[in-house]
């Protein structure tokens, strides 16, 4: 991934702690920067602040922008995404911030939280707030894009399933017992 050139992706082995084999991350990566494939212009994806996660969580975000999110910006607001305001990259923690239960998807790099889609072109710009879209047109690319995370990951999750997404898109690849237990709410 690192070798496509715009994409500024970072090995980052030395910053998983190796203290609970339960938080293990399969060839973990700073992703920093991606770019959108196909595009004429060069057009690249900044994360702010970039987070850690594994190499196959990084190379599905990948795909589902160049895939999904990029044409849906373009049809919605003639604008290229150019960044994303996300969270919870690599942590070593239960689901949902509990003291007990399931690791977390993100304690192995395998999910990604998103709070925000940044759209910028030409001198015009639009920022998309996952927990507060602004007006019809952001409503319906929010809900396009949610939709398409359904496809593209394991879990979709964000404002609506319940009250610990109520501000961010989750999305993780996490594999589930079996396809039919796959769910996106
Ligand atoms: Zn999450």
């Amino acid at each position: 991934m690192a070798s496509i050139p715009g994409n500024r992706v970072e090995p980052a082995d030395s910053e998983v702690s190796k203290a609970d084999p339960a938080c293990h991350v399969d060839d973990p990566v700073r992703l920093h920067t991606l770019a959108i494939r196909g595009s004429t212009s060069g057009q690249t994806v900044t994360f702010e602040p970039a987070p850690l996660v594994s190499c196959a969580m990084a190379s599905a975000v990948a795909d589902w922008l160049d895939t999904s999110v990029q044409p849906l910006a373009r049809g919605y607001f003639t604008l290229s995404l150019a960044g994303m305001q996300v969270g919870g990259g690599q942590e070593c923690r239960r689901r949902n911030r509990d003291s007990s239960g399931p690791i977390s998807e993100h304690a192995t790099g395998q999910a990604l939280d998103i709070f925000a889609f940044k759209l910028a072109e030409g001198g015009k710009s639009e920022t998309i707030l996952v927990e507060k879209p602004s007006g019809l047109v952001q409503n319906r690319f929010l809900d396009a894009v949610r939709q398409s995370a359904c496809g593209a990951f394991m879990t979709a999750l964000g404002p609506g399933s319940d009250a610990a997404h109520a501000n961010h898109l989750h999305v993780d690849i996490q594999a589930r017992r079996s396809r039919s237990s796959r769910f996106c709410q």
